[in-house]
């Protein structure tokens, strides 16, 4: 699985670093996350030796788990993103090992991480999740309440706070979404747009990316059963 994990990240840079040629962007400015929630700890591994600095993860609890034996004595640099909702009484682990929490999104969270990154003596960097789409089952500060939202945290968090996140709705057009949260970026001088996934991150570059997150692209499909389906398939095919 290590050169299919190696084969697919090279793939993927080179996909981003063309999406961004194509919007007159440089590739470096766009940053890639791969995204290893519900993966195993060999396909972190495997990134890893491929050169892979940025890794998401939804979970604070996987992430801890997955991550903190990992750091121990690593000789490369590993960022952590945590790009899942996030529980109050999670914000200090989350505090202690991310280097950037792309899901803020209401204040009771703000006071949280507030009191976290103080006593933890540690500021990951802070991203403001919105809720592109409205959608009730979705994490994110609803579209209407996020200009306050985001001028509230820029005056808690100040410098941490660095830009952006969305999911836009599934099956819908991403483009307007991307657009209007580059633009809403724009509005308050943020200057990073975490947007863009496995089936649309080439539109995300082209809208302003500047961290695009991806999981199955890289490391193929989290649903084991489907794993096991397709394995059969190729078998019996
Ligand atoms: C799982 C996840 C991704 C990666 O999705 P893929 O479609 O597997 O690339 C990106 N962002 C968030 C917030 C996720 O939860």
């Amino acid at each position: 699985m290590d050169h299919l994990v190696e084969r697919n990240l090279a793939q993927i840079r080179d996909r981003i670093a063309n999406a961004a040629i194509r919007a007159g962007r440089n590739p470096r400015d766009v940053t890639l996350v791969a995204v290893t929630k519900t993966q195993p700890l060999s396909s972190v591994m495997a990134a890893l030796r491929a050169g892979q600095i940025d890794f998401g993860e939804n979970r604070v609890q996987e992430a801890v788990t997955k991550f903190a034996p990992l750091r121990t004595g690593l000789q490369q640099p590993l960022r952590l993103h945590i790009i899942g909702g996030l529980q109050t009484n999670k914000a200090r682990d989350a505090a202690r090992i991310a280097e950037v929490i792309e899901t803020l999104d209401r204040p009771r969270l703000a006071d949280a991480l507030v009191a976290a990154i103080d006593k933890e003596g540690r500021t990951p960097e802070l991203l403001v999740q919105v809720n592109v789409g409205d959608e009730p089952q979705k994490s994110g500060v609803p579209r209407t309440q996020a200009d306050p939202f985001i001028e509230d945290c820029k005056s808690r968090f100040g410098p941490a706070l660095r830009g952006l996140m969305c999911i836009p709705p599934e099956g819908a057009d991403p483009g307007p979404h991307f657009a209007w949260l580059a633009e809403c970026a724009a509005r308050h001088g943020l200057l990073e747009l975490s947007m863009g996934m496995s089936a649309d991150f080439e539109t995300a570059i082209a809208y302003g990316a500047t961290c695009v997150r991806i999981g199955t692209a890289i490391f193929g499909e989290r649903d084991p059963l489907l794993r096991l389906h397709r394995a059969n398939r190729l078998q019996s095919g």
